[in-house]
C-alpha cells in the first residue's frame, strides 16, 4: 500500500505538534524508535512479514528466546512500534485467496500495555466487516468474561493467529479453521504484537489458538484446558472458545472457562471476591 510510511510519519508529525502545542518540550524516544522512522517502511519495499513459503508447516517454538529478553520499550515506544506494525500488516497480501475475500486485515484491539493479551483464531463474518477481532456474539461473551474479572476491553490486547477471514469457496456463510500453513504465513504478525507488549499473561482461546501459538497441539483442548502451557516465557492459559460456550451451553463448560480465568486472575495478582469464585458453585 504505496503511502502507508507516509500516513504513519504525518500522523507522528501531528503527535509531535499537538504535544509542542500543549508545551511538552521533550519526548521519549530510543534509538530504536528513531532509527525506525529514520527506515522506509517494510511495507513499502515489500508488505511481507516473512518469505515462508505457503505450504510451509507449523513449527515448533520452544527453542525461540524468551518474549522478555527483547529490549524493554518504554511506554511511547511500545505506542510507536504498534502503530508501525498495524500499518505494515494492513498492507498484506501474502495470502492470495483470503485477500481475494477479505474486506480488511483485522490486525488486533486493545492497550498496548496490557498485562493480558487474548488470543483467537480468526475473523468471523462480523470482525471482517468491522475490522475488530471478537465483535460478534462471541466476541459479546468474550466481553462479559473479560468484564467478569473486573477487566475491561480496553485495558486487555485481543488479537488473533490469523489476520484475515479464511475464504469459504462456494459459501456465503459460515467459517472455515485456518489451515497450518495460513496460521504460519501469518503468525509473523501475532509474533510481534506479543514481542512489543511482552503480557504477563496470555490466554489462549481454543484449540486453533493454541495450535497456532504453541506450534504445536500435544492434546486436545478439552484436556489441556486449565493447564498452564508458555510460549517463549510467556505464561499461556488454554480455555475454550466462547464460540463452543455458545454452541455448548452446559454449566461444566461455563464453569471450566471461569476456572481458568481465575487462574489467569491469581497469575496476575488480581483480587478475586468470594462473589468471584462463587459464580459457577453448585447451590
Ligand atoms: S492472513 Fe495474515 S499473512 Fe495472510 S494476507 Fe492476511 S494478514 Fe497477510
Amino acid at each position: 500500500m504505496p503511502g502507508a510510511y507516509h500516513q504513519l510519519l504525518d500522523a507522528t508529525i501531528g503527535h509531535l505538534e499537538s504535544l509542542k502545542q500543549r508545551g511538552v518540550r521533550y519526548v521519549d524516544a530510543s534509538p530504536e524508535s528513531l532509527s525506525l522512522l529514520a527506515e522506509p517502511a517494510a511495507q513499502e519495499r515489500t508488505a511481507t512479514p516473512t518469505s515462508q513459503a505457503a505450504s510451509t508447516i507449523i513449527v515448533q517454538r520452544h527453542d525461540e528466546p524468551s518474549v522478555y529478553d527483547s529490549p524493554k520499550l518504554t511506554a511511547a515506544d511500545k505506542e510507536f512500534a504498534m502503530t508501525k506494525l498495524r500499518h505494515e500488516a494492513l498492507a498484506c497480501t501474502q495470502c492470495e485467496p483470503l485477500v481475494a475475500t477479505r474486506t480488511q486485515v483485522v490486525f488486533g484491539v486493545g492497550t498496548v500495555h496490557a498485562d493480558l493479551m487474548l488470543i483467537g483464531e480468526a475473523p468471523g463474518l462480523d470482525e471482517d466487516k468491522e475490522g475488530e477481532p471478537f465483535v460478534g456474539a462471541a466476541g459479546q461473551l468474550l466481553t462479559k468474561i473479560i468484564e467478569a474479572t473486573g477487566l475491561d476491553r480496553d485495558k486487555v490486547y485481543i488479537a488473533n493467529i490469523l489476520k484475515c477471514r479464511p475464504d469459504t469457496p462456494g459459501k456465503i456463510y459460515g467459517n472455515r479453521k485456518p489451515r497450518p500453513e495460513e496460521m504460519e504465513t501469518c503468525f509473523p504478525w501475532v509474533k510481534r504484537q506479543i514481542e512489543i507488549i511482552q503480557p504477563k499473561v496470555m490466554v489462549a482461546l481454543g484449540g486453533t489458538a493454541v495450535e497456532g501459538l504453541l506450534g504445536e497441539m500435544p492434546s486436545g483442548i478439552t484436556r489441556m484446558r486449565g493447564n498452564w502451557q508458555a510460549y517463549r516465557g510467556v505464561p499461556v492459559m488454554p480455555t475454550f472458545h466462547p464460540s463452543y460456550l455458545l454452541r455448548n451451553q452446559s454449566w461444566t463448560i461455563k464453569r471450566h472457562v471461569w476456572e481458568d480465568m481465575m487462574q489467569v486472575m491469581e497469575r496476575l495478582n488480581m483480587p478475586i471476591s468470594e462473589k468471584q469464585r462463587s459464580y459457577f458453585q453448585r447451590r
